[in-house]
């Protein structure tokens, strides 16, 4: 069983040596007190943390799942006492308003936080994670007194908070909601409808839990544009323990993430609130859709870090046959399987996915720094031009980096030969955990076609690919004449280029064909995040480079698995890219073409 151990020498290098954190908070107006000792005890802290109460709750919380009894979530032994402990230590507040009851610092430090709790137990870190939509979503659209109500207890994290949109008939097409708020005299709703799938909808770990619920009106205009926000808490406040109509019908029973409760929610004329416009529903609650987004990308990561973490040692210790090019351990009787080159095929591939993913998404989180910085200085076009940066970042990240996080657990797994299959060694649970993160939060196609549909082609026709690849142009012009850094540069250079020309060409064909957009729209996203991910370890290699020449703060054994890993990558991932690019550009005939009907003669 892997026993996490937070990678801070690798978070250290992103933060301080690659992208300049400090510099970063100090431009903000939010930063003055995220100092590079506050940063570092934050880090430390939460380390512990993660690696001495949450990670070792992984396993046996998988074994032994949530239970509903009498109406009441219970969660899995330990998960309490270890909510207890996050919670006295003041962490749910961390990113969110002083005067809420949060600690007012920057959203990044936020997400560092919880790449550490999403890595060491992803289903412990659901819990508090569902509370930061719920938040979220209070902070920007409540009104005061609603903040006062709800917003204080959850950011204080004695309570919890769920996001629900789901029902039976529609995860994705939401214009599909049925669930009902009735207006009524004093102000507030009856909220009545079902909600499947709510994670987090109820546990033994807070004293109550606020539902953030998409409805609609009597009256209100069919699909999307008639879907109202409100707040329904399972007590009202001041009330706690007093049925609000308010019901889990059940507990779903799932491949994965056993320790976190999916939950089927009743609501039986529940009293609600409305929270921001009528019919605006839609608009609210994808208000911090991009950060929530980053937030499951980091499920990518933290399933590739864990899998590594138990790959490793197991590749070091485990002997099997003697090593092509001759005896590395004579002594022994067969050498580690850290000595196959197919064996160390898949340890790279996982140290690219984790390292190379924690860069982008260490790298969107000061875009999400920028974003609020346009909140609290009232500036809303900042805002929205960092939200809108941000949103080229998110489908890519979300998408690719769950995808290759599932392939990499997987990789892991084999690296166990057939005890990897077993569960004793933990291995085949981070796989199972891993599987759903490219279904929930926007399912993988669905990223696709926010990136290509609505980033790419209909919002800023190929401009947002265009000021990406600068990044890339820059680096590759600069590091052309650099003898360690040309192959990156050089590589960098025809990405940018090729980039740029699957735009245009997918833009041309879908002006005719508009299948082409969704036949193409899951290559183009992969094909991005490969080209995203190879201008982040081209990055990290040239500070690696800088660093070995010059000195830095690692060990020089750190900054040479740097380069390597980057090597790995631009040799043995990035060609997956040329695929992706040819597999997009195709004419959408041989996926359109075949009738329904015809798919199958003998099933129906
Ligand atoms: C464990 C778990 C936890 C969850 N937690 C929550 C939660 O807390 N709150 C909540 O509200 N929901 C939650 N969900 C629901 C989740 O967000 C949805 O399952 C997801 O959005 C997909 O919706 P769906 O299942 O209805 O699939 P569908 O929308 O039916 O999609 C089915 C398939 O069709 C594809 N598809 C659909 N439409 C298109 C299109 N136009 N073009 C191309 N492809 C398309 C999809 O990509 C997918 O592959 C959770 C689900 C699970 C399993």
């Amino acid at each position: 069983m892997p026993n996490y151990k937070a990678p801070v020498r690798d978070m250290r290098f992103l933060m301080n040596e690659v992208f300049d954190f400090e510099s970063h908070y100090k431009s903000l107006p939010n930063g003055e007190d995220a100092t590079p000792d506050m940063v570092e005890a934050i880090v430390g802290e939460m380390a512990k943390l993660c690696e001495n109460t949450i990670g070792p709750l992984y396993q046996s919380g998988d074994e032994e799942g949530c239970t509903l009894k009498d109406g009441v979530v219970h969660t899995p032994k330990g998960f309490k006492e270890a909510y207890a402990e996050f919670q006295a230590g003041g962490w749910q507040g961390l990113s969110h308003p002083v005067e809420y009851g949060g600690q007012g610092l920057p959203m990044s430090l936020g997400l560092i936080k919880q790449e550490m709790m999403a890595t060491a137990n992803w289903s412990f870190s659901m819990y508090p994670g569902l509370s930061l939509g719920a938040m979220n979503t209070i902070q920007l659209h409540g009104s005061e007194e609603q903040k006062q109500e709800y917003l204080v207890p959850l950011t204080e994290g004695t309570w919890g908070g769920t996001m629900c949109l789901t029902e039976p008939q529609c995860g994705t097409d939401l214009g599909q909601v049925k669930t009902k708020a009735e207006p009524q005299k004093d102000g507030s709703y009856k909220i009545s409808g079902t909600k499947i799938f709510i994670s987090s909808g109820d546990h033994d770990m807070v004293e109550n839990i606020v539902h953030i619920v998409l409805a609609r009106l009597p009256d209100a205009p069919k699909g999307t544009k008639g879907i109202s926000l409100f707040i329904v808490p399972k007590y009202l406040p001041g009330k706690i323990g007093e049925d609000n109509g308010v019901s889990v019908g059940s507990l779903e029973k799932k491949m994965g993430i056993k320790a976190s409760a999916t939950c089927v929610m009743n609501f039986d004329e529940a009293t609600g609130f409305l929270i921001g416009p009528e019919n605006k529903g839609l608009e609210c609650m994808f208000t911090f859709m991009n950060t929530a987004r980053l937030g499951t990308a980091m499920q990518g990561i933290a399933h590739a870090e864990l899998s590594y973490q138990g790959a490793l040692p197991y590749a070091k210790e485990r002997k099997s046959m003697r090593a092509l090019s001759g005896k590395k351990e004579p002594d022994a009787i067969a050498d580690s399987l850290i000595h196959h080159g197919d064996v160390r095929r898949m340890l790279l591939k996982q140290k690219a996915i984790a390292e190379g993913g924690r860069a982008m998404l260490y790298f969107s989180a000061q875009y999400a720094d920028n974003m609020i910085s346009g909140i609290l200085e009232d500036d809303m076009e900042k805002y929205e031009h960092w939200d809108s940066e941000l949103g080229f970042f998110t489908p890519i990240l979300k998408g690719f980096l769950t995808e290759k996080g599932l392939e990499v657990a997987n990789d892991g797994m084999q690296v166990f030969g057939g005890h990897g299959y077993i569960k004793e060694h933990g291995m085949e649970q981070i796989v199972r955990d891993a599987r759903i993160s490219t279904l929930y939060e926007g399912t993988t196609g669905i990223q696709a076609l926010d990136l290509l549909g609505r980033k790419v082609l209909l919002t800023t026709k190929g401009k947002c690919v265009r000021d990406f690849t600068k990044k890339l142009v820059d680096f590759g012009t600069k590091n052309l004449r650099d003898p360690k850094l040309r192959p990156f540069a050089w590589k960098l250079l025809k990405i940018a280029a090729e980039w740029n020309y699957l735009t245009t060409r997918i833009m041309l064909v879908a002006a005719k064909d508009r299948d082409m957009v969704s036949t193409a729209s899951y290559d183009f996203l992969m094909y991005s995040g490969y080209a995203m991910m190879a201008y982040f370890w081209a990055i990290q290699a040239g500070v690696a480079k800088d660093k070995l020449e010059n000195g830095g703060n690692e060990p020089a054994e750190f900054y040479k698995a740097k380069l390597a890993t980057a090597e790995f990558y631009f040799e043995r991932m990035l060609p997956s890219a040329k695929g992706h690019a040819d597999a997009a550009l195709k004419p959408t005939r041989s996926i359109m073409k075949l009738k329904a009907e015809d798919f199958s003669f003998d099933y129906e």
